[in-house]
């Protein structure tokens, strides 16, 4: 569990990352809330792709939901981010790599940074932002969900849906999360499933 350090003088970036279905919404929303009952004035953003649930909430699966701004793009955060204390950032993967010089920015502006995202697409590979934002942080969370094979802890999102876009996330039968040796496994599944397709052709 990460500590909030009420001695911390100045601003840092914090980083909430791990698979689908970890928490990672939830936990950004548990620090954001903490923050607001403290009085410190709380921006969330998100990117405008993210549009499942409401327009204008960060929502997690609980419905433990909470105010956001939808932007189109990273810079739109520092124009955006005036007079606050803390900046929540949720759904980060899906911004572009500017992301990890606006967060830099904002934290030597003296603001406290949390972002929170998936760690890797559904191939294994970091994913867009992220793993610059890891680097450039004072505090990494990776959270983890349960692998929905064997039941030890997952950080892999293994997509089971047919969908070519890697842009499709949240629904619970497009992904299952899973632990590295099972998503080994389906991996090579999905690689031997696609190649005997294509022999079918
Ligand atoms: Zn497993």
């Amino acid at each position: 569990m990460f500590l909030e350090n009420p001695d911390r003088i100045g601003g840092w970036i914090e980083v909430i990352c791990g698979s689908m279905f970890s928490g990672k919404t939830e936990e950004l929303i548990r620090r954001l809330k903490r923050a607001k009952f403290a009085r410190q004035k709380v921006e969330i953003f998100k990117p405008e792709i993210d549009t499942r649930y409401d327009e204008e909430q960060v929502v997690s699966h609980d419905e433990n939901a909470i105010h956001s701004t939808p932007v189109p793009a990273s810079s739109n955060i520092l124009l955006m981010a005036n007079d606050v204390r803390v900046v929540g950032i949720d759904e980060a993967q899906f911004f572009d790599l500017e992301l990890v010089n606006v967060c830099n920015q904002l934290a030597s502006r003296g603001i406290r940074v949390i972002v929170a995202g998936l760690d890797m697409d559904f191939t294994g590979k970091p994913f867009g932002p992220i793993p610059g934002l890891m680097a450039v942080a004072e505090y990494v969370t990776k959270v983890h969900a349960v692998c929905m094979r064997c039941g030890s802890l997952a950080n892999h999102s293994h997509r089971i849906s047919t969908a070519e876009d890697l842009v499709v996330l949240g629904e619970t039968d497009a992904y299952e999360p899973l632990c590295r040796r099972c998503f080994d496994h389906a991996r090579e599944k999905d690689k031997t499933k696609a190649m005997s397709s294509d022999e079918a052709h």
